[in-house]
């Protein structure tokens, strides 16, 4: 296993999610504190959003822990890759109650090993196995676990990015922060103004209700955000997902950040002082290989998944390889010098490192990139699978990559068809240097998927 996507049963790629009364109740979840408490014992931290159903099921997952013997320390509402920083320093595992960029309905749970990455494939079939099999270590009364709390814990957090940069590197430089509602209400806006940064806030009162907008930083939920920006005259605006590993931005003139772009451009800041490779799923655009290439760096593909991203970086590095910089073409970025997680965070501070470097506004450094049409469109089909096959025998001729469905590379272009981990769905994503090529190239791809599943659907 390791560089290939592997089916479950319950977990996603990342963590379980799930409407509360209906998939998600607090008896899945303590069945999941009991099994991760079966697996790993010790001193657990158990961190969540702001999702009104947050407590009862921070509560429920800590019962199921102590049944086993495990001691939780509650972190209280943090970001999840505050409570990774905090796990890998201090902790034996980690569970974070969040449902990320889901609607307010949703909540879920993810894992966190002891070095803060995300638990992987492995790991997860086998928590499953312990929970669908039921085959708890519960502990007899002397041996139940107990639990304190540590909600000042992010401080640390907030601590290590503020470190990490020269001290004052964003005075003068005006921010918004809209942590739309979430946890990072209480941690970026801390992080910027402690790296000088003057800084407004929008949707910045924490509130598991999100009255200001959907916990996915969308073009649509971010135009008050937008708004804001340019009556500030802001350098920028930073946005998270519900649970603040992600963030996108708004540039100097108020335009949405399309998030590859974002990616393109902290890959150049980065790659230009550090060598290594650049680590990034399938999924991602070409502006990451451009920007490689252009630093002296390369680009290697993992399946979509942060967990993989993060996994192969750490592989790479400990087999004597450099690696700069990971991440995915969503606002989810990892640096390893920090650590093996996606970070909101990181990355808002990262834009004001960045800004303060190149000194000249983010809507010049993204003008200066290249740009890609990119067409994406989400099929309905029982049959992805087979769908997946026919198009490696089709393609066998060119240049193909089957880590995580199948890419197709031509030159300056790329499709790929991947089946959902969880649903009878699949993506297909195109990208070219123009409009024409990635239309004609979407409809050759579509002919051969009708071809192959006859009962497929636009899904909307
Ligand atoms: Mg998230």
């Amino acid at each position: 296993m390791g560089n290939e996507r592997v089916q479950k049963k319950l977990f996603g790629t990342n963590g379980v999610r799930g409407v509360i009364g209906k998939d998600m109740t607090p008896d899945l979840v303590m069945r999941i504190g009991k099994a991760l408490g079966t697996m790993r014992k010790g001193r657990i931290a158990v961190g969540r959003d702001t999702r009104t159903s947050g407590e009862a099921l921070a509560c429920a997952v800590s019962a199921g822990l102590m049944a086993t013997g495990c001691d939780v320390v509650d972190c209280g509402i943090l970001p999840t890759p505050a409570l990774q920083y905090i796990v890998r320093d201090h902790f034996d595992a980690g569970a974070m109650i969040t449902a990320s960029h889901n609607p307010p309905e949703y909540n879920g749970v993810k894992i966190i090993e002891p070095d803060g990455t995300e638990m992987g494939d492995e790991e997860t079939l086998q928590l499953e196995e312990i929970l669908f099999s039921g085959s708890f270590k519960t502990v007899p009364w002397d041996g139940v676990g107990g639990k304190k709390s540590e909600p000042n814990l992010r401080e640390t957090y907030i601590d290590a990015i503020v470190d990490y940069f020269p001290p004052g590197i964003g005075a003068g430089m005006t921010v918004v922060v809209d942590p739309g509602s979430g946890p990072a209400a209480e941690t970026t806006p801390q992080i910027l103004s402690r790296l000088g940064c003057t800084v407004h806030t929008i949707n910045g009162q924490m509130d598991g209700r999100f009255p200001g907008r959907l916990p996915e930083p969308s073009p649509e939920g971010l135009a008050p955000l937008a708004e804001m920006v340019r009556e500030t005259g802001a350098a920028f605006g930073v946005a998270h997902d519900g649970d603040a590993d992600r963030a996108v931005f708004i540039d100097n003139l108020g335009r949405y950040v399309e998030e590859n772009r974002e990616f393109g451009l902290i890959e150049d800041f980065i790659c230009k002082n550090t060598g290594g490779l650049v680590v990034t799923p399938v999924s991602t655009s070409l502006i990451a290989g451009e920007v490689a290439k252009e630093t002296g760096c390369a680009v290697e593909f993992t399946p979509v998944g942060s967990i993989y991203v993060a996994r192969r970086m750490r592989e790479l590095i400990a087999s004597g390889n450099p690696v700069a910089f990971g991440g995915e073409g969503n606002g989810g970025l990892i640096y390893p010098e920090h650590q093996f997680c996606r970070d909101g965070g990181m990355t808002a501070a990262m834009m004001v490192g960045l800004l303060h470097a190149a000194g000249a506004p983010l809507t010049d450094l993204l003008d200066a990139m290249p740009t890609y049409h990119i067409i994406k469109e989400k099929l309905r089909t029982e049959h992805a699978a087979s769908v997946v096959e026919y198009l490696k025998t089709r393609y066998a001729g060119e240049e193909i990559d089957c880590r995580d469905g199948v890419r197709i590379n031509r030159k300056g272009a790329w499709a790929l068809v991947r089946p959902s981990g969880t649903e009878p769905m699949m993506r297909v994503i195109i990208e070219a240097e123009d409009e024409k090529t990635s239309t004609a190239f979407f409809t050759e791809i579509m002919n051969g998927i009708k071809a192959s599943a006859p009962d497929i659907a636009s899904h909307k």
